[in-house]
């Protein structure tokens, strides 16, 4: 076989994955080089973080762990007596590792089904869209390609005030792996990450307490959402400490010292774990030959367009290692429109109406622009809320608290952000996002039947809500 290939992906993540089954879909001659490889060191590993130490692995313990919650804590007052809830650590983590080797495991199949060839080392992009290949045993291979696409992902940053120790001290892979629940857990970090995995623990025992530089919770979110998810986890007894910079680390004696200051002044704290999210960095070791021609911005992403091009040409980028969130589905979409790109069409992904999500309970979940960006564009704009407490679903499923909350154009009506704080947030934001993609107005939504009763009768009335009509919570001024 010859080793010229018409695109060579680097990485078999979300972004590098889907751009290799696209490209070769799309009648391309396709390789992904993929260096990850099995506690063993036999075998190649698919999936990226997303698939072995990301989103799958934290919500196959988020589901886990929310189940022990509600059955320790809330069947009592539905009438279900379910005494003495124990939780099996080991069991748990056997089923979340078996949920992940099922899914790598399934990529490898996509990848034979679709005659992509998965090559197993670390990819070096040297200049021409030459691609080294160093295998475990160090012995190096270069391919030709007409593309290549570099998909290597982010890493956890570390911070010098709470440099990771693996054991006591860790990143949010080694919070997915501790071997019993740590009596206090520290988090540093209160942003997605740091808040999925501190609920897991909480809802397993730990008394969690989270420390977060900034004064204001989750700047990203639109603030009234923000703050009653605030109000909501702080009552499930998450102990989330605003304007709380912790500045250092140390283990003593099997416990992590961590001292933190806010407007009070310096504060000491005792855990037993101490789990450090601060962010992910864009990962790009020993990537890119000096000769590459790619280029970095300042801040270490790999510098691209709209597009996804960088400035080599045939050389693209896509995923965490590029501008914009880090998030899986950006990553996938993103490697699909490099990939069609390649092949001669003109898709274009619309970073407009990319979701984000934060599985906790309640989740959140938003797309679009927040009442506090739009008020910083000079924007005009109105608004429809609508409390899951007053859905007959909600309550049903016991789990009444949060709100659907619509911004829609002052004049035109167009749907401009569309935000939840609920049950199933994850779900329901895809109804916004739908909307949003086929350019709905709030009326649109207010005009579609919704079936009763469920969770997406809250769309309709905030919907709804936005011109005063909601029909099952008083209206904030009369309808004109
Ligand atoms: P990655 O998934 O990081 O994949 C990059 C791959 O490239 C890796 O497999 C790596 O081994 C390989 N690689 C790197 N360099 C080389 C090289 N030189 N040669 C060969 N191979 C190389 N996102 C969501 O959308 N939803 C979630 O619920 C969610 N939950 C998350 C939970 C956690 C705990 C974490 C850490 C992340 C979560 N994310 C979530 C983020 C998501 O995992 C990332 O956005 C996504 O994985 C990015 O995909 P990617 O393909 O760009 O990179
Ligand atoms: P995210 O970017 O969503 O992963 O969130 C990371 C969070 O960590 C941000 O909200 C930061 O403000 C916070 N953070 C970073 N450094 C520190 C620190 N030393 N102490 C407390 N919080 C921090």
């Amino acid at each position: 076989m010859s080793d010229k290939y018409d695109v060579i992906v680097i990485g078999a993540g979300p972004g590098g994955y889907v751009a290799a089954i696209k490209a070769a879909q799309l009648g391309l001659k396709t390789a992904c080089v993929e260096s990850w490889t099995s506690e063993d060191g036999k075998s190649q590993v698919l999936g990226g973080t997303c698939l072995n130490v990301g989103c799958i692995p934290s919500k196959a313990l988020l589901e886990i762990s929310h189940k022990f919650e509600e059955a320790s804590h809330d069947f009592d007052m539905q009438g279900i007596i379910a005494k003495d809830v124990k939780i099996d650590l080991g069991k748990m983590m056997e089923r979340k590792m078996g949920i992940v080797k099922q899914l790598t495991g399934g990529i490898g199949g996509l990848f034979k089904a679709n005659g992509v060839t998965s090559i197993h080392g670390h990819g070096k992009l040297l200049a021409n869209r030459k691609v080294e290949v160093t295998d475990k045993d160090g012995k190096a291979t270069t391919y030709e390609a007409d593309n290549v696409i570099l998909a290597s992902g982010s890493k956890p940053i570390q911070i010098p005030p709470a440099p990771f120790d693996g054991e006591y001290i860790v990143d949010s892979e080694g919070a997915l792996e501790f071997d019993e629940v740590p009596k206090r857990l520290g988090v540093i970090g209160a942003g997605v990450i740091g808040l999925e995995l501190g609920s897991v623990w909480a809802r397993l025992g730990s008394e969690v307490t989270m420390l977060e530089a900034l004064d204001t919770f989750l700047p990203a979110v639109d603030q009234q959402v923000a703050k009653d998810t605030l109000k909501q986890f702080q009552k499930k007894g998450l102990n989330i400490h605003l304007g709380a910079r912790a500045t250092s680390a140390e283990v003593k004696r099997k416990l992590v010292n961590v001292t933190y200051e806010d407007a009070k002044g310096k504060h000491e704290q005792k855990f037993d774990k101490l789990i450090v999210c601060v962010g992910r960095r864009p990962y790009t070791d020993n990537l890119l030959a000096e000769d590459s021609g790619v280029q970095m911005d300042e801040r270490g992403f790999i510098y691209v367009d709209d597009t996804c091009k960088t400035e080599v040409p045939g050389v693209w980028a896509v995923g965490d290692v590029v501008r914009g969130p880090m998030l899986a589905h950006k990553a996938s979409e993103e490697g699909v429109m490099v990939a069609e790109r390649i092949a001669g069409h003109k898709p274009q992904v619309n970073y407009d109406c990319i979701p984000n999500v934060i599985y906790t309970f309640p989740e959140v979940a938003w797309v679009g622009k927040t009442e506090e960006e739009l008020k910083s564009e000079g924007e005009a704009y109105k608004t429809g809320v609508f409390p899951f407490a007053a859905n007959g679903r909600a309550m049903a499923a016991n789990s009444a608290a949060g709100m659907v909350k619509i911004i829609a154009d002052e004049k035109t009506d167009r749907i401009l952000g569309f935000h939840v704080v609920g049950p199933q947030a994850s779900e329901i934001v895809a109804q916004g996002v739908i909307a949003m993609e086929f350019g709905s107005s709030a009326e649109d939504l207010a005009l579609t039947c919704f079936a009763h009763p469920t969770l997406s009768e809250s769309v309709h009335e905030a919907a709804l809500a936005v011109d005063n009509g909601a029909i099952h919570v008083a209206n904030r001024r009369k309808k004109k």
